[in-house]
């Protein structure tokens, strides 16, 4: 078995979804919305399954999703993008990440990532060849520590790893950081590959500005997106990518190996996603951000010492004050085998266990108020 892989279990999202299952508690755990998606959306993935071509797509994605990338990039971002050289269609954002990483990475190159992490990032780092730079923020603010970003950059980096909004911190980098990022990036003459799944779910105001936009970083930024998190749709597993076309062909030769394409009417329907009025967008953050009120003063109310939340559909919680002996894994089997309630262990989100955070997990609130006023009854009369 290769060495590098069987050092990582299976992932804790579908532990935890499994743990949810089998003990039939409200799944607060992995993240992904209650609700069915926009009826619309759905509606024009259906039509096109009994009307349209089932066969096998263009390689990079079919014209109407590429051009609706495209467009989307201008309106949202004002990104002047070509969509017949500069984006490509993903299984996912996950097979976007893979097709990027393995992509660029050569053996022994650097990559710099800030810590804690998305799952997949490390061992599809680590499985390419690529030698991970971890720089920690701290929680309750999640600040950027710009002196030790700047230490983990060498001749040797090849590119950083951004997640923005990011999981599971919930954070949304300020523009002062992203400049302080744009400046390492173009003085080591690196690249930046850019996970911004979460980019219309920002709260309170605050505003999601790609690294792409920043001066000088247009043909250093790979831009990834999912359909999953801007439609709530994740189980169709569409996503897409932005990127000079430089960067875009060695991504998109790895595409071509990995998956070669992704099912041809859900991207159709996702198009006419990416086109919908200004409502959809606002509607989304401003109704995730009220599930985010919700769930966080519930909590509050127990006990648990809630972390802000500037963006994605996580919010973070201490249990410190709740009395219970253990660490953050038991407490989160424990409350969903004897609360009722499914959640995720932060520390899981860290390289090393041993220094990761052990008291704080991480609660989905992208579910029907009823759910989340359930789950909060429950830990209420479990605390
Ligand atoms: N990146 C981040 C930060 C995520 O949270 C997720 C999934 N929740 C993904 C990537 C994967 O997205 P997809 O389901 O489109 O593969
Ligand atoms: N990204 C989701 C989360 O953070 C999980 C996706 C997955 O299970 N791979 O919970």
């Amino acid at each position: 078995a290769n060495s590098i892989l069987s050092s990582y279990g299976t992932s804790v999202f579908e532990v935890m979804s499994r743990l949810a299952i089998e003990t039939q508690a409200i799944n607060l755990g992995q993240g992904f919305p209650d609700d069915n998606g926009p009826a619309d959306v759905v509606a024009a993935a259906q039509e096109g399954l009994a009307d349209r071509p089932n066969q096998y797509p263009p390689m990079l994605g079919v014209p109407e999703l590429r051009q609706a990338v495209a467009k989307h990039n201008k309106r949202f971002y004002d990104l002047d993008v070509d969509w017949q050289t500069e984006t490509m269609v993903t299984s996912g954002a996950t097979e976007a990440l893979s097709a990027c990483l393995f992509g660029l990475i050569e053996p022994g190159d650097e990559v710099v990532l800030i810590e804690p992490l998305y799952d997949c990032y490390l061992p599809m780092i680590r499985r390419a060849g690529g030698i991970p730079k971890l720089v920690r923020v701290e929680p309750p603010r999640w600040e950027l520590p710009y002196e030790a970003l700047a230490a983990a950059f060498s001749d040797k980096t090849k590119l950083i790893l951004l997640n923005s909004p990011m999981n599971p911190a919930a954070k949304v980098f300020t523009p002062a950081e992203l400049g302080f990022i744009a400046d390492l990036v173009k003085r080591h003459d690196a690249y930046a590959v850019c996970d911004e799944v979460y980019e219309h779910i920002v709260f309170d105001g605050l505003r999601h500005h790609p690294l792409m936009t920043l001066p000088g970083m247009r043909e250093r930024c790979v831009r990834i997106g999912s359909a999953g998190k801007t439609f709530s749709l994740t189980g169709w597993k569409v996503g897409y990518v932005t990127a000079c076309p430089a960067l875009l062909q060695p991504i998109s030769k790895c595409h071509q190996f990995l998956v070669f394409t992704t099912p041809p009417n859900l991207q159709r329907a996702v198009a006419y996603g990416l086109q919908k009025g200004e409502d959809y967008f606002t509607g989304l953050a401003a109704g995730m951000q009220a599930k985010r009120d919700r769930l966080s003063a519930g909590l509050a109310g127990i006990g648990f010492s809630v972390q802000p939340c500037q963006g994605t559909y996580f919010v973070n919680a201490g249990f410190e004050a709740l009395g219970f002996a253990g660490d953050d894994m038991a407490f989160c089997r424990h409350i969903t085998t004897d609360a009722g309630v499914c959640a995720i262990p932060v520390s899981a989100f860290y390289q090393d266990q041993g220094t990761a955070m052990r008291t704080t997990v991480r609660f989905c609130f992208s579910k029907q108020d009823a759910i989340l006023d359930e789950a909060v009854a429950r830990l209420a009369r479990h605390f």
